[in-house]
């Protein structure tokens, strides 16, 4: 992917921020603790896929989940956003896969390792078209599914996040100021699964469109 286009402006994407344990189904699944605290990662832009380009995924590192989430992508700066105006400085509105080699990122949990072997891989951040945001849309409501071969496997609500967008940003924000390009993983619903070679995969939501990548 090189550049996002949205109605009178197109951007080039910058960094991408990733939230982990942000809906507690998902944390249950994981047999995590409850948590105060979400995680937050990064992959490179070099890990995005866009929809119609093919999808490889690794061969020999173990198994490979689908973590469908909602994406965010920041239009405006912003450093220690508050949390009351943090949805001015989102452009647009996505969905994607954060794709996790999970027998490796259960390795390095147990050493007490950093995420990116499993996290920050090539092409591991599958995501749509983006549309654009404004105040009409209920960012807060917005449902979305994932299937794999026409079997749905995950199914989400914003509603459900722990941390809802506006306080991902603000949090963010505290550490990095945001800038336009940057994208936001903002975490996964339960029904994580393994992904193979040969599966196509799906992410819908009403809201926001349906986009498929044929794995390969
Ligand atoms: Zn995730």
């Amino acid at each position: 992917m090189s550049i996002l286009h949205f109605p009178g402006r197109s951007i080039i994407p910058r960094r991408i921020f990733c939230i982990g344990k942000n809906y507690r189904d998902h944390n249950q699944e994981m047999g995590e603790p409850e948590s105060e605290e979400c995680v937050i990662f990064m992959k490179p832009v070099t890990s995005l896929v866009s929809e119609g380009e093919s999808l490889h995924i690794p061969r020999d590192k173990g198994i490979v989940h689908h973590e469908v989430e909602v994406v965010i992508c920041i239009g405006d700066s912003g450093s220690s956003v508050n949390s009351m105006t943090a949805c001015s400085i989102i452009q647009g509105i996505s969905l994607g896969l954060d794709l996790t080699l999970r027998s490796v990122q259960t390795q390095l949990k147990k050493k007490g390792f950093p995420w990116e072997l499993s996290k920050a891989f090539d092409q591991s951040a599958p995501v749509g078209r983006f549309i654009d945001y404004d105040e009409q849309l209920d960012i807060h409501a917005l449902s979305f599914t994932c299937s794999v071969n026409g079997e749905v496997r995950q199914y989400g609500n914003t509603k459900d996040m722990i941390f809802p967008p506006e306080q991902l940003i603000s949090l963010i924000s505290n550490t990095w100021k945001l800038l336009p390009g940057d994208l936001i993983f903002t975490g996964t619903p339960s029904g994580v699964g393994p992904l193979r070679e040969g599966d196509t995969i799906t992410v819908s939501s009403p809201q926001i469109g349906s986009f498929t990548w044929k794995v390969n």
